[in-house]
């Protein structure tokens, strides 16, 4: 295990409990203040500027070719240091800010240059995402689509436990958390015996989802090796997934997803690295039958992420209403990149996966309202005395997500955006 990762392990930096970011965090963003914009770390509430510390020569002992990576517009080039150059800047920012390590402690005149609360900051999106995929790897989530809207006898096709189902989705939708969406308009077609209509959507959901960042750039016709895969991945962050199911019921066949899920899909600012997310490994589902063995994974490589949701109409408070876990999904993260690539698609840097609505088995797992509200035929308790069987205008959605093992609570922080009226 990597010293930074020790539960052990204190900062003189003031972490409030249950916070999403101690010591063992350490995860990056892009982080604005003012005209200034920096890449960034945080520990508890407050936030770190590493262009200032790069200045100063805080990293002049690492293998760091260039420099220049703390000082971007986005985190690309941070994401596309080799693995041991990231772990060894993990570790350097671990010791500078450790209890013990006075170098910067002491130096208060440095310090106050490079500290902010983080409440003065605005989090910005934190890459430039060349490309978005969307898996669907969740079986729970597979069989109530596949029973809501197919055949409930024959609920998975017949590829689903075969390979990691995805789609192509539009990266230059996908926003930061705290960015409003507004409602999308399109085609729907209420009434199958009647041609199709043109407005607002009436049923705006979410799917609560996780999304991995590739460090890797691979040539076109390269593949990366399932066991190859995990090194390739840079860390993760939460994904809402915003679906418009009366767009997606009439425009997806036959080649899935189109409009439905292109007007805004949200991010957490904070990447939570593969290296913080170490002690919660866990074992899989059981995959059968059997798979190929170009996905065929052995060992730990879930992990374990307690996830929740709330949705918090204007002037109430949120009221929670999935509590779920990343560790349920089927297809786990090497076997979705080995397959990505098992045909040559070339990837990049700062590209993003994601996971695909995450469900649980209970009904308070499942992670959109198409199955909490089981395609609007039982509706949701809002604080306000409000019902939901999908979003309104003025609804706040925030996820969040974290880890927790003894002592330790690697968290996420918050996936949150507000849905405006239709434009
Ligand atoms: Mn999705």
């Amino acid at each position: 295990m990597l010293k930074s990762t020790n539960p052990e392990f204190t900062s003189w930096i003031d972490v409030p409990q249950e916070s999403d970011f101690p010591i063992q965090n350490l995860p990056y963003g892009m982080a604005s203040s003012g005209e200034l914009v920096f890449a960034a770390s945080r520990i508890g509430d407050t936030v770190i500027d590493l262009s200032v510390l790069a200045d100063f020569g805080y990293f002049d002992s690492l293998p760091i070719d260039n420099l220049w990576v703390f000082y971007q517009k986005n985190l690309n080039e941070l994401v596309a240091m080799p693995k041991a150059v990231r772990v060894a800047l993990r570790e350097r920012l671990s010791e500078l800010f450790s209890s013990e390590n006075g170098e910067l402690r002491d130096n208060e005149e440095v310090r106050n240059l490079i500290l902010y609360a983080a409440e003065e900051i605005q989090m910005l999106l934190p890459l430039d995402i060349g490309d978005y995929t969307d898996f669907y790897s969740s079986i729970e989530h597979a069989t109530n689509v596949g029973i809501m809207f197919r055949d409930p006898a024959n609920a998975l096709l017949p590829n689903w436990k075969h390979l990691p189902v995805g789609y192509h989705g539009r990266a230059s939708s996908i926003v930061v958390s705290g960015t409003s969406v507004h409602r999308p308009k399109g085609q729907t077609r209420p009434d199958d015996t009647k041609p199709p209509v043109f407005g607002p959507s009436k049923q705006l959901d979410f799917e609560l989802e996780m999304a991995f960042i590739t460090s890797a750039k691979t040539n076109l016709g390269d593949s990366i090796s399932v066991e190859d895969a995990e090194d390739a991945i840079f860390g993760l962050v939460l994904f809402n997934d915003l679906s418009a199911r009366d767009l997606q019921r009439w425009e997806y066949v036959p080649l899935g997803p189109f409009l439905a899920k292109s007007f805004g899909s949200v991010i957490s600012p904070w990447v939570i690295t593969m290296e913080a997310l170490e002690p919660f490994r866990t074992q899989g589902p059981k995959q059968e039958p059997e798979v190929l063995p170009y996905l065929k994974t052995t060992g730990e490589h879930n992990f374990d992420i307690e996830l929740q949701v709330a949705i918090q109409p204007k002037n109430s408070e949120a009221a929670l209403v999935c509590q779920s876990n990343f560790k349920y999904l089927y297809w786990n993260m090497a076997q979705q990149l080995a397959h990505q690539t098992v045909a040559g698609c070339n990837i990049n840097p700062g590209d993003m996966y994601a996971s695909g609505t995450i469900s649980g088995k209970t009904p308070d797992s499942f992670g959109s309202l198409l199955e909490l509200s089981w395609k609007g035929t039982k509706k949701l308790a809002m604080k306000d005395g409000s019902e939901r069987t999908f979003l309104q205008d003025n609804d706040t959605v925030i996820i969040r997500g974290q880890a927790r093992k003894g002592k330790l609570r690697i968290g996420f922080g918050e996936c949150v955006t507000t849905i405006l009226p239709a434009k």
